[in-house]
């Protein structure tokens, strides 16, 4: 594939950046790929590594000249990121980020933006529970969708561009606003992982219940919402802090459905459970049919060994 960039600046080299990396070398999209990590230890790691071609130790140095900076820091992080390497840009250059929630990144980075460079927010819908600079892997992306989130007055050239990079690293590409972006993903994301982190949180509040057995008799069903539960706690902080009302009137409605539920147990209406139960089933059908999960049992895990 031709190179679509000829120097992409990464400001933040966590498990998105370092994905992007790998992903944009093994397609050739990228002349040259210039990083900045806040910590002089993941700076280190980048080089040690070879992650990028240059890491450089300010975000202002990183983004010099480049055609593309794309933000890769928790969401809470980007308007002082975008405060710091706004007078370095020049025109021309296209400004996008990974930020799981979309209204406060534009809201925050927006006004950092000067005359001239365009700014395109964008989020890939593909994470694993793992972080930093290590946990890249080229094929993070590979079929899965990136939401490309263009605001009021961004240039369609430069949309189709970015949009070539994200089809060139391997995904698949939609637009949507800001708004309706955070709303699916309180559905989708959000609000699951707020879920998954609770009942992890009750599993460890309820003493009866050892750290042993919690673990040795991990089932499917705790065993993924352990694995959720496992990602990052900074990210996962703000992704609530940014993304509140959606996430709030996600949960309002998952509460309603629970308590429905509660009832149906309560009363023996076993017709309830099987009907929902039937419902939801269809949906993860229909997940497979599109391509997004294996339909292999228990997501085509192989067995743990015993040591
Ligand atoms: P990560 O592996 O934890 O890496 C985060 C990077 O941001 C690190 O380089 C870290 O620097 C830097 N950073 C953290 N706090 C900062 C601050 N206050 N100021 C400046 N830099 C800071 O995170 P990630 O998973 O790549 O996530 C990055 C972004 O992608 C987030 O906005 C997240 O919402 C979004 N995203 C994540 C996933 C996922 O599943 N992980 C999926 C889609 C989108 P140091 O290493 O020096 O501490």
């Amino acid at each position: 594939m031709a190179q679509i960039y000829e120097r992409v600046a990464l400001i933040g080299l966590g498990l998105i950046a370092s994905s992007m990396c790998h992903a944009m070398r093994r397609a050739g999209l990228a002349g040259e790929i210039v990083g900045y990590a806040r910590s002089a230890e993941t700076r280190d790691i980048a080089r040690e590594i070879g992650l990028c071609d240059r890491v450089c130790d300010t975000a202002a140095e990183a983004v010099k000249d480049a055609n593309l900076v794309v933000l890769c820091v928790p969401v809470g992080a980007m308007e002082a990121v975008a405060k710091e390497i706004g007078p370095a840009l020049k025109p021309g250059t296209t400004v996008s980020d990974v930020g799981s929630v979309k209204r406060t990144v534009v809201d925050a980075v927006g006004p950092y933006i000067p005359e001239g460079v365009h700014f395109i927010p964008a989020h890939p819908l593909a994470g694993t529970e793992h972080s930093g600079p290590r946990s890249g892997f080229a094929e993070l992306f590979d079929n899965r969708y990136t939401i490309i989130v263009p605001v009021e007055g961004s240039d369609p050239q430069a949309v189709d561009r970015l949009t070539s990079l994200w089809t060139g690293i391997g995904a698949l590409t939609e637009t949507m606003d800001a708004d309706h972006h955070d709303l699916v993903l309180a559905v989708t994301s959000h609000t699951p992982h707020l879920i998954a982190y609770t009942m992890v949180g009750v599993a460890d509040d309820l003493r009866r219940v050892t750290d042993s057995e919690v673990i040795k008799y991990s089932a499917a069903g705790f065993r993924d919402f352990t694995r959720i539960a496992a990602s990052d706690p900074v990210m996962w902080r703000d992704v609530f802090l940014n993304n509140k009302e959606a996430t709030l009137e996600i949960l309002g409605r998952f509460t309603e459905e629970l308590f429905a539920l509660q009832r149906a147990i309560r009363q023996g209406d076993g017709d309830h459970l099987h009907d929902y139960f039937t419902r939801t089933r269809s949906i993860r059908r229909g997940i497979i049919e599109a391509g997004q999960d294996t339909d292999a049992p228990d997501f085509g895990r192989v067995k743990a060994r015993k040591k």
